[in-house]
């Protein structure tokens, strides 16, 4: 019996010192992201810069003078965030222009109703001209499959709203896409000379919010635009009441050749493995109607906080870190293809690659997009995140930028915050600097910052 005695004293002595080292290891992590948290909270400077991104750039649609400006910005913003090393990497991206603003009304029971429309992204426009037609509206796409030939010289009017009982926005942004999406090449099947597009908004109001279509080549590239949800409930009703409804625009704009430019990279190298890389980062670029401050500016603050913030609290980290600014990923995903191009030609080592990409405002979680059982082993530091507002550690995707990596295999994450007042602004003129708060924005850099510090410590 004694000496089953001395095996179980044994054990117990080993189960309490792994829980010791499993308790200093929580404390002095703990400890770390107290750090970072409080530096963050107090001395960021995600907010200032974004000010300028937002007041002194603006607009950065890929191609833009302003994108060429973002470049050249967010260079120094990564100097003065203290990384070690800070380089381009040339991408061709996609060169659309909007050409002069675009002018649209309707013509309801002979009375002319100004429209608010705006151009879909990668659209061919009317080349300037005005053109005008009886409208058909659809709910569905299956609704205009069902329809066929019957729109013929007519104008499809896609009216499809964002369900508003999916509490995920982004869910229902997804499901309601499809009229943006491939609405203007399916009309174009059955002979429509145009497409009107309800903007993918969860409020009602007068601003339209554009967004990338995309033609099927086979098919005839018809001129397609957004118009305000309060257009498309307004066009909607008189349809509904059996009124003669019939759409006039024109707008300019078109698809020119790629042009050359670049996704801008800061980096700390590790210190121990400084082969493994993480990547931590959103877009660039944004639409050309508005300052793109939830989308992606936040993201790209952030991730230059992310280098600031280590720095700051004196961490070098095992593994490097990289902080990258894409480019082109509202209208072509340019950077995010040959970032993830050259990691392949370069054998370089990609563990973990991280994005913000769903706006600035209070974060909620991360998903991840790994195996069952590297998302088991990040969900041990949970608790970690608790003070910091961030519950839920689950399955999910990255972003679009970094997809190129996850299609590679690598491990990805996306920064998950509360989504109810993106879709009010997302791709409209109402996406300014002014529609982002502060503390939220800082707090989405801090836990950022936390989840690639874990990284880079324990690997993946
Ligand atoms: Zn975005």
């Amino acid at each position: 019996m004694r000496k089953y005695y001395g095996i179980i004293v044994l054990l117990f002595c080993v189960k309490i010192g792994t829980a010791q080292t499993e308790n200093s290891t929580y404390k002095n992590d703990s400890t770390i992201l107290k750090k970072i948290a409080d530096d963050v909270m107090t001395n960021g400077t995600a907010y200032e810069n974004l000010r300028y991104l937002c007041k002194k750039i603006g607009p950065r649609l890929s191609g833009s003078t302003g994108a060429e400006k973002a470049v050249l910005a967010t260079k120094k913003m990564l100097q003065d965030a203290g990384a070690d090393t800070v380089y381009l990497q040339p991408c061709m991206v996609t060169h659309w222009v909007r050409g002069a603003k675009e002018v649209g009304y309707a013509v309801v029971d002979n009375k002319k109703i100004a429209l608010q429309i705006t151009s879909l992204g990668n659209s061919e426009g009317s080349g300037g001209k005005l053109i005008g037609a009886d409208i058909v509206e659809v709910k569905t796409m299956e609704e205009l499959h069902k329809l066929g030939t019957a729109v013929k010289g007519k104008m499809v009017f896609f009216n499809i709203a964002m369900n508003p009982t999916l509490i995920q926005t982004f869910s229902a942004y997804g499901a309601s896409g499809v009229g943006r999406r491939s609405g203007p090449s399916e009309a174009a099947r059955y002979g429509a000379i145009a497409c009107l597009v309800r903007s993918l908004a969860s409020n009602v109001d007068d601003h339209p919010h554009t967004g990338a279509t995309r033609y099927n080549d086979s098919l005839a590239k018809i001129p397609a635009v957004a118009i305000s949800t309060s257009n498309a409930e307004l066009l909607s009703a008189n349809i509904k009441a059996k009124k003669k409804v019939q759409v006039f625009f024109k707008n300019n704009c078109t698809m020119l050749p790629d042009v050359l430019s670049y996704n801008v990279i800061g980096e700390i190298r590790g210190t121990t493995y400084p082969e493994e890389i993480l990547t931590v980062g959103g877009h660039l670029d944004s639409w050309d109607l508005a300052e793109g401050a939830h989308d992606d500016g936040a993201g790209i603050v952030q991730s230059i906080e992310v280098i600031r913030a280590i720095k700051a609290a004196g961490i070098k980290p095992k593994r490097t870190i990289r902080s990258v600014m894409f480019m082109n990923e509202e209208n072509g995903g340019g950077g995010g293809n040959a970032y993830a191009a050259f990691a392949k030609e370069k054998k370089e080592q990609h563990i973990f690659a991280l994005e913000s990409d769903a706006g600035g405002f209070t974060p909620r979680g991360f998903t991840f997009g790994m195996s069952k059982e590297k998302i088991a082993a990040i969900q041990q530091w949970e608790k970690l995140f608790y003070p910091y507002g961030v519950y839920e550690l689950r399955a999910g995707g990255g972003g679009s930028d970094i997809q190129p990596l996850a299609d590679m295999g690598v491990p990805v994450s996306g920064l998950r915050v509360d989504s109810q007042r993106y879709f009010d602004v997302h791709h409209a003129e109402t996406d300014i600097f002014e529609a982002v708060n502060k503390r939220e924005l800082h707090l989405g850099a801090l836990n950022m910052t936390a989840l690639i510090w874990l990284v880079s410590e324990y690997g993946l």
